[in-house]
């Protein structure tokens, strides 16, 4: 069905399902005719393409999905929608609805079972009280994905897809930048929904195909390292790896003389070289 966008339309569902917005799930619908053809487009689906979608709603970004794509998998958790989205997709004969919490699904399965032989996107207008935990999930567990297109709140998009090394990037910056090359598409205004939430949007992609070559020992050092750092961003390096690490300082000293760091460098103005060359030289240090 074309126009889930249209308020009317929105509204005649909503009456003949006795559907009403969850606040707790995150449930700000995309009113704007505009924006899902162009997520759809960006995402880099074509006819080769699987595409994962969180949280379809009442399918509004599914449909313009499913025109591009060869198949279209949709995890949604509000039970009360999979018999809305029956009659909202009719017109798809490649779309699947799964009933369940993205954050509990094993997506490795679900790719495997839905996707073979195909490339698989993921394309999401996130509900934004759980944004950071489900791009994380996505990055986190080295699916076989090109790139991850999601909606979130535009404060969240400037941070994830900050640079390196200025004073927008944080720990979840690395992160990203870690697993893949982030970039804003375009801004998506508060009215654009319904209900309207507080703040603007945004849309990002992140191209997990175009990920950083770094060398880095041990993962999960370099995440705490990372982490440690930007958990006190106003001291130095040095002194937070030794106090959020508990390992003491002269080992700490050594790893950043052995990595080349600046030794009065603030977390904000580190590369994502020098993290992984510091915690590449901490594990040596530590052995
Ligand atoms: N795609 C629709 C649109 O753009 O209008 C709805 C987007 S709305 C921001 C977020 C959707 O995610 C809602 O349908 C909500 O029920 C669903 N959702 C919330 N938490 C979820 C979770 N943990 N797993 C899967 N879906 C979830």
């Amino acid at each position: 069905m074309d126009r889930l966008w249209d308020m009317g339309e929105i509204k005649r569902i909503m009456e003949s399902s006795g559907f009403t917005f969850s606040k707790a799930l995150g449930q700000n619908f995309l009113i704007n005719p505009s924006v899902c053809p162009k997520m759809a487009e960006l995402c880099g689906a074509d006819e080769n393409t699987g595409v994962i979608e969180v949280g379809p709603g009442i399918g509004v970004l599914t449909n313009e999905l499913c025109k591009v794509a060869k198949k279209v998998v949709a995890i949604e958790l509000d039970e009360r929608l999979p018999a809305i989205l029956g009659k909202t997709l009719a017109d798809h004969d490649n779309v699947k609805v799964i009933s369940g919490d993205v954050m509990k699904i094993d997506l490795h399965k679900l790719i495997e079972d839905e996707f073979q032989g195909m490339d698989v996107v993921v394309c999401a207008n996130l509900p934004y009280y759980i944004t950071s935990p489900v791009i994380m999930k996505l990055l986190e567990e080295k699916l076989p994905i090109k790139a991850l297109t999601v909606m979130v709140q535009k404060e969240a998009a400037d941070r994830l897809c900050a640079q390196m090394g200025t004073r927008e990037c944080g720990a979840v910056t690395a992160a990203v930048r870690y697993y893949s090359e982030p970039k804003l598409l375009f801004k998506v205004s508060a009215g654009s929904f319904v209900p309207a939430p507080k703040v603007d949007s945004a849309v990002i992609r992140m191209d997990v195909d175009k990920k950083p070559a770094l060398e880095i020992k041990d993962e999960k050092l370099f995440f705490r390292v990372v982490r440690g750092a930007f958990s006190q961003r106003r001291k130095t390096v040095a002194n937070s790896l030794s106090s959020m690490l508990s390992i003491d300082k002269q080992t700490v000293n050594s790893a950043i003389v052995k990595a080349g760091v600046n030794p009065q460098a603030r977390p904000e103005a580190m590369t994502l070289e020098e993290f992984a060359a510091l915690s590449n030289a901490l594990l040596e240090e530590m052995q």
